[in-house]
């Protein structure tokens, strides 16, 4: 049996040899045709729902994948409704075969667009027409949004104390609200969930730790807010959780070959926004070490020899003498810090003559890449194991089970920064596979140096630990492909999957255009005029579209440098400018979109998962192709090994990236069927140069025009005419 998606679904590439759809059974697959009809189940849940054909053949495809196992990547082109393609499916192969599939996504908002909309109207259309009986679902987060009531007792303990002499504190008050929220019982344990904002510092004493935990033996293990939540996912059909805690329940898998899981064991995965997957899985297994670590450990090693019962086991002045020999250690680390980057840490010249010497390459101001070993003085290592054999001994006392607990966990955190630190000093990961760099990080007027790791590549990590273990994945994102072609991912995430493209249902040529102006030849990105010329053509646009804008850019000294320029001259005309970072991301969209003619001006977080439909939104400008930044130590280091490889880093990773993003930034033009408008990319090298071709075709099919002045046909008329 075939299915066909109509309209714009040019890219169709249809099935792969061997991905058969004749074995399940046609009941089923009636089903799921009938739920995504126009009189279906499902449209008597949405008002104004529209049958889609591409939204019924992606849940076909994944019905099938589920079926028959296998790996499957689909591109749903924006408009297909690929939430409810795959979770019906998969709702329904959960309750029929009762198994359990994970869903995974990257934005914390496609999360509550799953669990509080989605899945809730899958579960009701499951009971009402199947009576395949309930659903059971949830959000499932990482383990630090949850309170540890064993911590939270010994810090509340401490704030009492500290009551009885001082008056309350701000953060002090904070923790006596929680502790009427936990005696009336009512919450959850979720920071999210508390009708008030804990600082992170405070926040970082009472969350719930897997190196601090002390679970089974635990004496609050029974009202433990976070392995209820996780006692709960065992009855869970469908669980949904974010990338980044898919990447850490993985890489536990693998360190512990299996033995502990932090979710418990499901049939598949659905990745949506899988085009992130690459990086998340690379930042999951990489490391960072720095003076704050060193610190925080410090002062709870400090806070626990001045607690009883250590206050009165420790002889008289020990407790003095580790004070003093941690402070040394901080001293050291904080001068070898400081020594890897004098420039920064200290506002020093940039080009003394130190740096020359330095066994690393300049990165610009903040990273730096380490390439010889032995660059931190050893003695820091040695010191730091010392320690955990002197807290260690504290064992010998005569101490209680969560005493005993606690002296080992800390010390085993001494030995783990000893640990990173030697791995970085010694620059001894696997091969050529790694890569190092020390990092400083400005915030306000801290300054902190953290020395860091990083793999250079995860598919073969995915292919032994992930692809060949699980038995069916499902890779969904609006931007997988480029130029129809699946390689770029399958190659970067070593997958060995079926594929298919499923075409947006709306109808691009009509309802946008693209334009790449003509008048940009001889305005290259790289050259000093080019924010001049961007500034110049954001004006006109203005005035073309009245206001009604996204200006998106790479560099934040672009957007600073073009808002600068353009906002007084454009507010003039009547048009609220917005600007990236005068307040939250958030904030920025609501704004944007009451005032319904305003121009914003935002970098890579409005590139994607920004929704705006309507003509608030008629015109996307993206001033430069997004490239990956070069001068970036991994970047660099992945580059060598690729061009080590015989492969070419432009074509093997820089321009699929680059389309890929740009992609995203296209797509957040047309949101719905009735949307129209244009998208100009001010960046000239998509016609003059030949990859600009490539990057072209892999673009939505608007009509292209070179002319500025033909988006003001492009776009709507100001309320709606
Ligand atoms: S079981 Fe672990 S997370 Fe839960 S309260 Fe005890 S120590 Fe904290």
């Amino acid at each position: 049996m075939q299915y066909s998606a109509t309209n714009n679904d040019r890219e169709d590439s249809g099935l792969k040899e061997g991905f058969s759809l004749t074995h399940t059974s046609e009941d089923t697959r009636r089903f799921l045709i009938d739920a995504f009809q126009s009189r279906g189940s499902i449209s008597s849940l949405i008002p104004g729902f529209e049958e889609r054909p591409q939204q019924q053949k992606m849940a076909l495809l994944v019905w099938d994948s589920l079926a028959k196992g296998g790996h499957l990547l689909v591109e749903a082109g924006t408009g297909v409704g690929k939430s409810l393609a795959y979770l019906l499916p998969a709702a329904y192969w959960c309750l029929t075969n009762k198994k359990r599939i994970i869903v995974s996504t990257h934005t914390v908002n496609l999360q509550q667009q799953l669990v509080g909309k989605d899945i809730p109207m899958v579960a009701q259309i499951l009971e009402d027409t199947q009576g395949r009986g309930t659903l059971n679902y949830a959000l499932f987060k990482g383990r630090s949004h949850y309170l540890c009531l064993r911590k939270w007792n010994r810090v509340y303990e401490d704030t009492l104390k500290n009551l009885q002499l001082f008056e309350a504190k701000e953060e002090e008050k904070k923790l006596q609200r929680l502790s009427t929220i936990i005696d009336e019982g009512a919450w959850n344990g979720d920071r999210e969930e508390l009708p008030f904002h804990v600082a992170d510092s405070t926040w970082s004493n009472l969350c719930s730790e897997s190196d601090r935990c002390m679970s089974a033996k635990c004496p609050f293990r029974e009202t433990c807010h976070y392995h209820k939540q996780r006692k709960y996912l065992e009855s869970c059909h469908l669980i949904v959780v974010n990338h980044a805690l898919f990447a850490a329940h993985l890489r536990l898998y693998q360190d512990t070959a299996g033995k502990t899981l932090l979710l418990p064991g499901h049939e598949a995965v659905i990745f949506d926004e899988a085009h992130h997957l690459e990086g998340v899985f690379r930042d999951s297994l990489t490391f960072d070490v720095g003076y704050n670590h060193l610190k925080r450990l410090s002062d709870d090693a400090l806070r626990m020899a001045s607690r009883e019962p250590f206050s009165k086991l420790l002889p008289g002045g020990e407790r003095e003498r580790i004070e003093s020999a941690l402070q040394h250690l901080l001293d050291l680390l904080h001068k070898t810090l400081a020594n890897l980057d004098p420039g920064v840490l200290y506002g020093g010249s940039k080009s003394s003559g130190r740096r020359q010497t330095r066994p690393y390459i300049n990165f610009g101001r903040d990273k730096y890449r380490l390439r010889e070993p032995q660059t931190i003085d050893e003695s820091i290592v040695e010191s730091l194991r010392n320690f955990s054999e002197v807290i260690t001994a504290w064992t010998d006392f005569d101490l209680s089970d969560e005493e005993r607990f606690e002296v080992n966990a800390l010390a085993r955190r001494f030995l783990a920064i000893a640990g990173k630190i030697e791995n970085i000093n010694t620059l001894e990961g696997d091969g050529d596979s790694f890569v190092y760099w020390s990092e400083l990080e400005k915030r306000g007027r801290q300054r902190q140096v953290t020395l860091n790791s990083s793999p250079l590549e995860v598919g073969s990590y995915l292919r032994e630990n992930l692809w060949s273990v699980l038995p069916s994945a499902i890779l969904t994102s609006a931007t997988l492909s480029t130029g129809s072609s699946f390689e770029y991912i399958k190659r970067l995430l070593e997958i060995d999957a079926a594929e298919a493209i499923v075409g947006s249902p709306f109808d691009y040529p009509n309802q946008a255009c693209l334009c790449v102006p003509a008048d940009n030849r001889g305005k290259e990105p790289n050259s000093p005029i080019f924010d001049d010329y961007v500034a110049e053509a954001v004006l006109q646009i203005a005035d073309l579209v009245q206001g009604r804008s996204f200006i998106l850019f790479t560099s934040k000294k672009a957007l600073e440098t073009v808002s600068q320029i353009t906002r007084d001259r454009i507010e003039e005309k009547g048009y609220p400018v917005l600007v990236q970072g005068e307040m939250s991301r958030e904030a920025l969209l609501a704004e944007f979109k009451n005032r319904g003619n305003a121009v914003l001006m935002g970098l890579d977080s409005f590139w994607e998962g920004v929704d705006v439909p309507g003509e608030a939104l008629s015109c996307v400008v993206l001033a430069k192709l997004p490239f990956p930044v070069p001068n970036d130590p991994v970047m660099q280091a992945r580059d060598e090994l690729w061009k080590a490889q015989g492969l070419n880093p432009f074509a093997h990773y820089s321009l699929p990236v680059t389309t890929l993003k740009l992609k995203q930034g296209f797509g957040r033009l047309i949101r719905s069927k009735t949307d129209r408008g244009a998208v100009v990319i001010l960046d000239s090298r998509l016609i003059t140069k030949a990859y600009g071709r490539t990057i072209l075709r892999s673009l939505p099919p608007a009509r292209f025009t070179t002319d500025l002045d033909d988006i003001a046909q492009a776009v709507p008329q100001p309320g709606g005419a």
